[in-house]
């Protein structure tokens, strides 16, 4: 490998390692029990353990730990050293097979939605075999599932498991009934774009909300925000750049292929998007592509901020989950190939897909909710919190001419994507012609879906995308099993594609989803706008949704009441924070300069005094009462919704009582800092954040 990238993939221990370490017959039994899904016996963990560890040591690791992704959102490790006494009293290394497979990390203060109490509050990781094991700052990484004693999901990696199972099963099903008998398994290709800021470190530490909340409670705009779109994939900064530099050195070292960078639209925000891989470890990675980043950006002198809000007034963060199905021979089943309008399987799964996001909207929509994001769907910078699905003209008039009856030959479609240029004599087609206000979009041979906020863990949203095609696919597989002759199947198959078509047409949509217009529009289709995460919550309770995932495996009915209440509480907590933190900011710091600055005028304003600094001293007068007024509100209400026991409840007053106090507050705060004099208001402003990389 050329010098940059000759020490990709160093911290993993991949199969090509397995391969040379392992002495052959535990190489071979290691592949077989993963081929067939099984358990690995003893030896075999032990030998695999022990060439582990000793490939870890070399690489400078003195710890491992089960990495697991607590309902938190994010991903947890409990460090265990190698080192133990011998029995001679001299330290020994040590790691087991049982060590490797199985663990028992307690962890009891993480939210289980009562899945477990605390008198039995035991959990276990179980090692995934689907996803490599590496090594981050000195301690082996085991990916890992994380259940209770009962087995039940703690965690959001074992339902994204049991959903690319039922997903595989389903889409293999339809597959081989339209005649390619071949194909013995599929799974998914994700691609995660990420999207974040970057500031000077010195202004994160000035500042509480962001240290606490990851977001700016307050401030004002700054006099240059993003109307140029002269950030937008500019330049990048110096620093940045030798920031991003060893960003990528430390991905590629841990396996993964980092491969885009740019400025985003807004001041100070980038965007990382790596190539895309299967399902299971392409989340894992974004996960890790997430921890890379803070941790490099400390070492640079700035802060990361993933937050989905960071800044008022300029876009926030979001992150896109590409989104493919391929065969195990490496087919993709998106791809509409040449001839689209003659590729029953393409137009069957993306039927499929259709049929399954306008089934589970809400569902869908909760997928990529979260208190920051909140902040950022339907609000005009991002998509809609309506689910709608753009496909480009080119597919969309293919499946309405199936839908007509008037199925077009090749050659009948129009293909608005093309557009000729002069001087280039041929632009081959491209379906990738874009709709950037939908939140979902077909781009070519892949689906984009574009709602997740950038602090997410993916996994829950590629779990429900999979649950929900898995059942289109499974409905379509049984109205197939009538069929004898493959000519029969294909005939069967694009009759459904009709019904479907004309069943969910409603869904697709290719105007402009920022428009009010598309609101009303949506409403006489009958798409529901769940306006917020709150409301979006209690799409688990959904009876259908409640089917959907039991009848399939992937969630139980206990497992999907504890997820609702675990994100209602989530929502709350962090708002509770938010809501502490802001009343501290602003009587420890805004305030105390209010009231010292009022002082000066006021002092200053006596006879003969220029009649400016009577205005001046009467403006911050009604501003400092202004501001203490709505914090007293807000503390009142705060009281009061805390009190509610019911978690929806809570949650929902929070949105709608406790969300517009926080802005009063932070109406008369900003109108303020617009003209307070710098040597009595110190907190950093947008200016300083947004401006000085
Ligand atoms: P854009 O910003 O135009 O959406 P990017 O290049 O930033 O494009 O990101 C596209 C992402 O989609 C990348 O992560 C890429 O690996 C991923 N991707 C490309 N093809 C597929 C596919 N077939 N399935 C899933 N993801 C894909
Ligand atoms: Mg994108």
């Amino acid at each position: 490998m050329e010098r940059p990238f000759e020490e990709f993939g160093s911290l993993v221990f991949t199969e090509v390692e397995m391969e040379e370490r392992l002495p052959s017959p535990v190489y071979l039994a290691w592949k077989k029990t993963i081929a067939s899904e099984s358990q690995l016996d003893r030896p075999t963990a032990d030998a695999i353990a022990h060439a582990m560890k000793r490939w870890a040591m070399e690489h400078g690791a003195t710890h491992f730990t089960h990495w697991f992704q607590p309902l938190t959102g994010g991903t947890a490790e409990k460090h265990d050293a190698f080192v133990e006494p011998g029995s001679d009293g001299e330290p020994i290394s040590r790691f087991s097979g049982k060590m490797l497979i199985k663990g028992e990390p307690d962890a009891s203060s993480f939210p289980s939605g009562g899945l477990r109490a605390t008198f039995e509050a035991r959990g276990y990781t179980y090692w995934d075999v689907t996803s490599p094991v590496f090594i981050k700052e000195g301690v082996l990484c085991i990916p890992t599932v994380f259940v209770s004693y009962n087995g039940e999901a703690l965690d959001r990696k074992e339902p994204l498991l049991k959903s690319l199972e039922v997903l595989s099963k389903y889409a293999t099903k339809v597959v081989n009934k339209l005649g390619d008998k071949k194909v013995k398994s599929c799974d998914i290709s994700v691609g995660l774009e990420q999207e974040y800021f970057l500031i000077d470190k010195k202004y994160f530490d000035a500042r509480v909300d962001l240290k606490i909340c990851g977001r700016t409670l307050f401030g004002a705009p700054a006099t240059k925000g993003q109307e140029l779109d002269d950030h937008y994939f500019g330049a990048i900064p110096l620093r940045v750049k030798a920031f991003m530099k060893e960003v990528n050195e430390e991905l590629w070292k841990l396996g993964i292929y980092a491969k885009t960078e740019h400025n985003e639209v807004a001041p100070a925000q980038f965007e990382l998007a790596p190539v895309f891989s299967g399902g299971n470890i392409a989340v894992d990675q974004n996960l890790l592509i997430m921890d890379v980043l803070k941790k490099v950006a400390d070492k640079h002198g700035f802060a990361c901020l993933l937050h989905e809000k960071p800044f008022d007034g300029i876009n926030g963060s979001g992150k896109h989950n590409n989104y493919s199905i391929v065969t195990d021979d490496g087919q993709n089943l998106f791809d509409p190939g040449k001839k689209p309008m003659d590729n029953i399987r393409f137009l069957t799964f993306t039927c499929a897909f259709i049929e399954a996001v306008d089934t589970y909207p809400v569902l869908l929509r909760l997928a990529a909710s979260s208190a920051g994001n909140d902040f950022r769907l339907g609000a005009n910078e991002a998509p809609p919190a309506i689910i709608s699905i753009y496909l480009g003209s080119y597919i969309e008039d293919i499946l309405y001419s199936l839908h007509s009856g008037k199925r077009k030959k090749e050659g009948e479609v129009v293909d608005s994507s093309f557009e000729p240029v002069k001087n280039i004599s041929y632009i081959p087609h491209d379906n990738t012609d874009r709709n950037r206000t939908s939140p979902v979009a077909f781009t070519g041979n892949k689906f984009e879906f574009r709602m997740l906020g950038s602090s997410m863990n993916a996994s829950f949203a590629n779990t429900v995308l999979n649950t929900i095609i898995a059942n289109s696919l499974k409905k379509i597989s049984e109205e197939l099993d009538t069929c004898k002759t493959v000519e029969e199947v294909r005939e069967k198959a694009l009759e459904i594609c009709k019904k479907i078509i004309k069943k969910h047409k409603r869904v697709l949509f290719s105007g402009d989803g920022y428009s009010s217009e598309w609101v009303k529009e949506a409403e006489r289709r009958g798409l529901p706008n769940a306006k917020s995460f709150i409301e979006a919550s209690k799409a688990l309770k959904d009876k259908d949704v409640v089917k959907l995932f039991t009848s399939l495996g992937v969630y139980t009915e206990t497992e999907l009441m504890a997820n609702e209440k675990i994100l209602e509480e989530e929502y709350y907590n962090v708002k509770e924070i938010e809501i502490k933190t802001l009343i501290a900011m602003v009587k420890r710091d805004v305030l105390p300069a209010m009231c010292k600055e009022y002082d000066f005028y006021a002092k200053a304003n006596g006879e003969g005094a220029p009649a400016y600094l009577t205005k001046r001293s009467k403006k911050l007068a009604e501003l400092i009462d202004a501001t203490d007024t709505s914090i007293v509100k807000l503390e009142e209400t705060h009281t009061s919704v805390k009190k509610e026991t019911d978690t929806y409840e809570r949650g929902y007053r929070t949105r709608y009582e406790i969300v517009p106090l926080m802005q009063e507050v932070r109406a008369s705060v900003d109108a303020y800092e617009e003209l307070a004099s710098k040597c009595y208001y110190k907190l950093p402003t947008y200016e300083d954040m947004l401006f000085d990389l």
